[in-house]
């Protein structure tokens, strides 16, 4: 299912490009800006079995992007100055801002050098377990699994279920169907069960995923020092806020912003849902993160900024740089809003 969404998606972005509908649609859907969604940065690596490619972009197409935004006069700006202009209503100029999730220390050694070369601020969103050295990246973990494995026995739904995994394609196709079916499943506490029999069975140092990936706490600070990077809260646990009371789901936002703030000397005033997507952020959690005080939110859901969009100020959506569409001629297609208003059913607003 995965592979033939994507080749929806490509297919898509494709048809835009060459009938050069992009460029017709740009006057209603480019709106006023976009905050882009990245996660990791690091050069290209060969392999067949990458299910997590669509997290990471190599720092050319990273490049590529902040060019292709500077030749068309585009602001890159922080989150702040985002939130001043949509509250001033100041949209004389159109904007960009960049947003990376999670923490991930090619971050540092990736993108910071290419955002360095345009001047260009941007945020990172940080799990504060992950910065802790305690958190858990369950997607890498189940990667490495089935990376190792030539084949995994679980009970799914009671059932139990024998996958073969000798091939990069049953490997690929083991992980969908066990990631849809973690991510189904209806608490945080029973995904990690399921995931630490996994590396238990198979031999995964899930522990030492988050150390090996993410930036602590004391490299945070010096890497924060930089003029051109805000940090932000991501929740303490990276769990799925919708699944939560509302009183966890609260303190997982405030808890999170407390302990960066903390460790940074610094106001974090901005948040990105864990996932993001209207199965793990919907209206609930749009009011307690605005009840908390965040200046803004983001989602994961796909969506230019409009003049609008001052009224979701904890509801913002992103545009995703998606590791597996890095031709730079879809570039235009990204920033004309063509590709978001297409997946949105040409709704402006995206909230409920
Ligand atoms: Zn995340």
């Amino acid at each position: 299912m995965k592979q033939l969404r994507n080749n929806v998606i490509r297919a898509g972005l494709e048809a835009l490009y060459f009938t050069g509908a992009h460029h017709l649609l740009r006057p209603i859907f480019a709106g006023a800006g976009a905050i882009f969604m990245l996660h990791r940065v690091r050069p290209r690596r060969d392999g067949e079995f990458r299910p997590n490619r669509h997290l990471e972009v190599a720092p050319e197409f990273l490049r590529a992007m902040l060019s292709h935004l500077r030749s068309r006069g585009i602001d890159i700006i922080t989150m702040d100055e985002l939130h001043r202009r949509l509250t001033e209503r100041n949209f004389s100029q159109r904007f960009a801002c960049f947003t990376f999730d999670d923490g991930y220390r090619d971050n540092r050694d990736f993108a910071l050098p290419v955002m360095g070369e345009f001047e260009a601020p941007f945020t990172v969103y940080v799990a504060s377990d992950f910065a802790q050295g305690v958190g858990h990246l369950w997607w890498i973990a189940l990667e490495m699994v089935i990376a190792r494995a030539s084949s995994i026995e679980i009970e799914i739904d009671g059932v139990a279920t024998r996958l073969d995994t000798p091939t990069p394609a049953a490997k690929q196709a083991a992980f969908d169907r066990l990631h849809d079916w973690l991510r189904g499943l209806p608490g945080g506490d029973d995904l990690q069960r399921e995931i630490d029999g996994l590396c238990v069975r198979y031999g995964v140092d899930e522990a030492a995923i988050c150390r090996e990936l993410c930036m602590s706490f004391d490299e945070l600070t010096s890497f924060a020092a930089d003029p051109l990077i805000s940090i932000g809260a991501h929740s303490v646990t990276h769990c799925n806020l919708a699944r939560q009371s509302p009183e966890v789901a609260s303190r997982e936002m405030a808890v999170s912003r407390e302990r960066i703030e903390q460790a940074l000397q610094r106001p974090v005033a901005h948040l990105a849902y864990p996932y993001g997507d209207r199965f793990a952020a919907g209206p609930r959690e749009f009011a307690l993160a605005k009840a908390a005080g965040f200046k803004t939110a983001v989602t994961t859901r796909p969506g230019m900024i409009f003049r609008e969009s001052a009224g979701y100020l904890t509801a913002l959506p992103r545009v995703s740089l998606n590791g597996n569409y890095q031709e730079k001629r879809i570039l235009p297609v990204l920033t004309s809003g063509a590709a978001t208003a297409m997946w949105n059913g040409f709704r402006r607003i995206d909230a409920a």
